[in-house]
């Protein structure tokens, strides 16, 4: 990086350990998986064949799986390191895929919620990158916002066994998936915030089917998927049934600040083009660095980028801490997808017809920002609930609830 904009990246000091693995990293995102991207961005089978090859190099170069437990095959980093390096991991969408670190969610939840068989089957040869997972909860016909008027209902079987049957949509790499976490109503009526349950579905059940995919803003997508009348064996369901909604919310809060680190790096990779394009490129009156309008662009994502990394990683540092970390994921999720949205926009701005064009990663990148502003909840979600906490501890006279 050759900027200023990742002058101080609001974390503890990482110790020489992990900022030799964070160049290394970073070295290896910038000089393999980025050059792959525009394969990787193809599907298919030619895909599939860049992703393998990189992932050997990943794991050969000792970068393997970094955030996931060392006695399940990962790097055993823990989080707060992790968070160090995941945003240089993170600048390409396809960094956390490469180098093993993308079934951390899942591998997370299923390590805590998991039966014993449902850990001893899956949990290796997910971190060992044999098998994939994804996570279902957002239906066609429900608000994603509205989780407890899910429709997608599980019945059980007088063997203990459940029936699964609905439809899902937005399901990130479900095509390919081998395993899908589905949330299913296993008891009362879509309304009820009790009766929700997490079923770990095998995706070569009889019943189940991808029907679609759902490409972003004209790019490759998430999946539809339907169940019908899947039968799920009876320890596959997680928790101890009818804690979907706090599974959820634990899985949710990790994942978010996740994606926020990997956006800052997606951002600051949007910042650092611009700079290069507006010192390189020449208009009628000189380089485009000159145009105090250009200086406007660069100062305004600058300062997006250093606001919002402070609150990231003050949003990992509470949820490392085992804290409640509610209100700082909210701030972190809304503040790093509005800054990925506008460094990217201005990015193209200042690359003019070339910022939309295929040359560079920059239509991409803005889409991954108009996206984040929805998923994992939009905008608006975090907005009213974080403005709800800290409104409902001033009612109290809680100001340390607050921490306004
Ligand atoms: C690229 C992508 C990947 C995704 N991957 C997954 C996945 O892997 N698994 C999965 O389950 N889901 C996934 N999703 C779905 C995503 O989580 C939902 O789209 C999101 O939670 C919003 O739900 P919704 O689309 O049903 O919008 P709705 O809930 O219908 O909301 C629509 C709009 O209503 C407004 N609104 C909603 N609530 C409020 C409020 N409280 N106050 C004010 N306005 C409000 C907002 O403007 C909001 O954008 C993905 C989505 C995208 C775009």
């Amino acid at each position: 990086m050759t900027d200023s904009g990742t002058a101080y990246d609001g974390s503890a000091q990482p110790d020489a350990r992990v900022l030799e693995l964070r160049e290394r990293v970073d070295r290896f995102v910038r000089t393999k998986v980025i050059p792959s991207e525009t394969v990787l961005d193809s599907g298919g089978a030619e895909a599939a064949a860049a992703l393998t090859v990189l992932r050997a190099e990943g794991r050969a170069a000792g970068l393997w799986a970094l955030p996931l437990p060392a006695d399940l095959g990962g790097g055993g980093l823990a989080f707060r390191a992790y968070a160090a390096l995941a945003e240089a991991e993170g600048a390409s969408d396809h960094g956390p895929a490469a180098l093993g670190s993308a079934p951390l969610l899942d591998v997370t939840m299923l390590n805590r919620h998991g039966s014993a068989r449902v850990r001893e089957e899956y949990l290796k040869r997910l971190v060992a990158g044999e098998i994939r997972a994804c996570y279902a909860m957002t239906e066609p016909d429900v608000p994603g916002t509205a989780p407890f008027r899910t429709a997608t209902r599980a019945e059980r079987r007088p063997d203990g066994s459940w029936c699964v049957s609905g439809r899902k949509w937005f399901t990130s790499g479900a095509a390919g998936a081998d395993l899908v976490t589905v949330m299913a109503r296993t008891a009362g009526t879509p309304g009820d915030r009790e009766g929700l349950s997490l079923l770990l579905v095998p995706t070569g059940s009889p019943g189940f089917r991808v029907v679609r995919e759902l490409p972003v803003l004209g790019a490759a997508g998430p999946y539809e998927i339907e169940l019908d009348g899947v039968v799920v064996p009876a320890d596959h369901l997680l928790g101890a049934g009818g804690d979907a909604l706090s599974i959820a919310g634990e899985r949710l809060a990790l994942g978010r600040t996740l994606r926020c680190l990997r956006w800052l790096g997606q951002a600051q990779r949007a910042f650092d083009l611009m700079c290069e394009r507006a010192a390189t490129r020449s208009g009628s009156r000189g380089p485009l660095a000159d145009h105090q309008l250009v200086q406007q662009h660069v100062f305004d994502a600058l300062l997006a980028l250093r606001t919002t990394r402070p609150l990231v990683h003050e949003a990992v540092a509470l949820l490392a801490a085992g804290a409640d970390a509610r209100t700082e994921v909210g701030l972190a999720k809304v503040a790093a997808a509005r800054m990925l949205q506008q460094v990217t926009d201005s990015a193209i701005q200042v690359h003019g017809a070339a910022g939309l064009g295929p040359d560079t990663p920059l239509p991409a990148l803005f889409r991954g920002g108009r996206a984040a502003r929805i998923l994992d909840g939009p905008d608006e979600l975090h907005i009213t609930s974080v403005a709800r906490r800290v409104l409902r501890g001033h009612s109290r006279g809680d100001g340390a609830a607050t921490r306004g």
